[in-house]
């Protein structure tokens, strides 16, 4: 379904986009993402094409929810590439703002996610999710969707913005998309173009680490700290692996679970080399 999509910098023409849809009678659906756009990425705008008359894309990388300056640096930027993948989903806008155009002036008002922030990604990178909860809800100010799609894939990110919404009273529709992984199960994500071909090799001991603590749920085991044995047995001694968290929480507040009673998420970080991965199981 390839068109041709608009691309808007600023934020003046991105409103002036949605408003014109929006006399026309359109539902606005809305992806916001940092590029480097992939087949996860690519599965959200499916939904949204599908679900919404005129889909906007976001591609900012936004220096506010990065905890180290090399990461953002090395993030990579790839936006002809990203608008090619737009325009195969039949996506209508790619909204690509410069820094300039989202933080004219230094963003003093930011905001806090609270207790939300305590765990998983949140504990290893402060400020992260202030950053995150900060710009998603500048886009969403801008944009003005009817709806915004999210992976699982980040579900501590997904939990967040569900919250920030609801707290805000923010009137759109956040809709939850299934994570896209590799055959071998690793997770899409823009950061493996980082992997080297041994380090990808290894990679998949996340998603491994991951199944390993399901399948210990499933197979009746209620105490968490043997399933996270269990699940940390599948990561090897190796140098090139460093296992940041892997936690097993309540998914509507984000705090660890002693003993399994209820739905869970279940969730890692894992530094390979120097590309640290997430992933994460719900178990219902
Ligand atoms: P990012 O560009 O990494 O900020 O991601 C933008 C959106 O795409 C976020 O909502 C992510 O959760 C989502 N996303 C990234 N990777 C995947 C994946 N493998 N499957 C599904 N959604 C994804």
């Amino acid at each position: 379904m390839t068109n041709t999509a608009t691309i808007c910098h600023s934020v003046s023409e991105m409103r002036r986009f949605v408003d014109e849809r929006r006399r026309a009678g359109h539902s606005i659906g809305f992806v916001p993402t940092m590029g480097a756009l992939h087949a996860g990425h690519a599965r959200l705008l499916e939904r949204a094409r599908a679900e919404t008359q005129s889909v906007v894309v976001s591609v900012f990388v936004n220096p506010l929810q990065f905890d180290r300056a090399d990461d953002l640096e090395k993030y990579p930027r790839t936006l002809e590439a990203d608008v090619r993948l737009c325009e195969s989903v039949g996506a209508d806008v790619v909204f690509a703002p410069g820094v300039r155009d989202m933080y004219p002036t230094p963003q003093v008002c930011t905001i806090d996610v609270g207790h939300l922030a305590d765990h998983l990604c949140g504990k290893f990178r402060p400020g992260h999710f202030r950053g995150v909860a900060t710009v998603v809800m500048k886009l969403l100010q801008i944009v003005l969707p009817d709806k915004a799609y999210f992976g699982e894939k980040d579900a501590q990110q997904l939990a967040i913005i569900r919250r920030v919404v609801a707290d805000f009273n923010v009137p759109v529709h956040i809709k939850g998309v299934a994570t896209v992984r590799e055959p071998d199960g690793l997770a899409l994500s823009s950061r493996n173009v980082r992997l080297s071909a041994d380090e990808r090799a290894r990679a998949t001991v996340l998603y491994d680490a991951l199944a390993a603590a399901e399948s210990a749920i499933h197979s009746g085991v209620t105490d968490v700290e043997e399933i996270r044995s269990r699940a940390r047995a599948r990561i090897p001694a190796d140098e090139m692996l460093r296992l940041e968290y892997f936690d097993v929480v309540d998914p509507s507040d984000l705090q660890p679970v002693l003993t399994i009673a209820g739905p869970v998420l279940i969730a890692g970080a894992l530094w390979v080399g120097n590309t640290r991965l997430i992933d994460n199981i719900a178990v219902g």
